[in-house]
């Protein structure tokens, strides 16, 4: 492999991807259990000194900022609201210059009540995650009783400004697949942006089967039975969503066919994991460890040419179909959904 090019301010890949959109994972711990992301029991927790502090997280968003052009920050887990300096390196982001757009992937408990304090520390927008509106699905789907918290979350969002609040919802076979109607009917009286999100191999059970996941094309069938959907005129760019208007708009729906409908060719991601770890995809089965070099004392330049390194050996695609594919050892919980 030809050395990664040292472009200031551009962090590309072989294939002529440049990533500009940062994943960073603030905790793997969550205080939910999707049945798709962990087991009932939880998962072996990273150890305090394995966490990069927060001031280590602001400095490595930093130097992905000034020197390599990220221009998008997304705060992800694990469930990223249970990390108390939260606040701070929001604050601390919105400072940078060029200031980044700041953004978080949540469960929404415990929302209701930070919203506002985040909208002022600098959050531009939240992605709360829900997959059923019926309370007794909610407590099996993610084996706690908590949807009330979870829509009150989604309202003190909106109410804080923190807005378009975005809706994630992933349907599972015989527990939630008759619920795309009902969602979009709820996101568009509250609205709420929803999109649907094919489910990934990425569970710490591995229990994912090609063969019962919900696809791209039967949660378009199941919108189209109540909704009429006409193909989104804006321009999709590196989002992983295709946007259908909804009733001729101007509300949008979403579907994110990350199995049957890969949009690795227009990828811009690049991740950063809560112990340091950069990771160039999701499904990626390498990682370059920023912390050890961060903590032996290199300085920005030198953090900022491992993680160009490390996205240079980004792969084509994520290659779930290929008989060939593994599952990353870490689940997306411990990587940063
Ligand atoms: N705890 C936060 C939440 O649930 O939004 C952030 C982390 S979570 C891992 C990020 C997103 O990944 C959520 O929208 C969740 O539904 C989704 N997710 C988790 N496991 C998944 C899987 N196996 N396939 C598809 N999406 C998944
Ligand atoms: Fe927690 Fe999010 Fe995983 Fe659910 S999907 S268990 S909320 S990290």
């Amino acid at each position: 492999m030809t050395a990664a090019p040292t472009t200031p301010g551009v962090l590309a890949d072989r294939y002529g991807r440049v990533a500009k959109d940062l994943r960073v994972s603030l905790t793997d711990k969550c205080n939910l259990r999707c049945t798709y992301c962990m087991p009932a029991e939880g998962l072996p927790w990273l150890a305090g000194p394995q966490l990069l502090g927060d001031d280590e997280i602001v400095r490595l968003i930093r130097v992905a900022v000034e020197r390599l052009g990220v221009t998008e920050v997304r705060f992800t887990g694990g469930e990223p609201l249970i990390r108390p300096g939260l606040p701070g390196i929001v604050a601390a982001v919105a400072d940078l210059r060029p200031r980044p757009r700041i953004s978080l992937t949540t469960n929404g408990i415990g929302l209701e009540r930070l919203a506002p304090t985040l909208r002022a520390a600098g959050l531009d927008r939240v992605n709360v995650s829900l997959d059923t509106l019926d309370r007794a699905r909610f407590a099996t789907l993610t084996r706690r009783d908590r949807l009330a918290d979870v829509l009150a979350g989604l309202a003190g969002a909106a109410a804080a400004g923190l807005s378009p609040v975005k809706l994630n919802s992933v349907l599972m076979r015989g527990v939630n697949e008759d619920e795309a109607p009902a969602l979009l009917r709820f996101a568009l009286e509250h609205g709420y942006e929803l999109r649907i999100i094919e489910q990934m191999p990425l569970d710490a059970q591995h229990g994912w089967d090609r063969a019962t996941m919900v696809t791209a094309d039967e949660i378009l069938a199941a919108l189209g039975s109540e909704f009429d959907l006409t193909p989104d005129p804006a321009e999709r760019g590196a989002a992983p969503a295709e946007t259908w208007l909804v009733d001729g708009g101007p509300a949008r729906v979403g579907v994110i066919g990350s199995v049957t409908r890969p949009f690795c060719g227009d990828c811009d991601r690049t991740r950063l994991t809560a112990d340091g770890q950069v990771r160039a995809c999701l499904f990626a089965t390498e990682e370059s460890d920023l912390r050890g070099a961060l903590r032996a004392g290199a300085d920005d330049e030198e953090l900022a040419r491992r993680w160009r390194t490390a996205m240079w050996g980004k792969r084509a695609g994520h290659g779930i179909d290929d008989p060939t594919f593994l599952q990353p050892a870490r689940p997306m919980s411990a990587i940063g959904g």
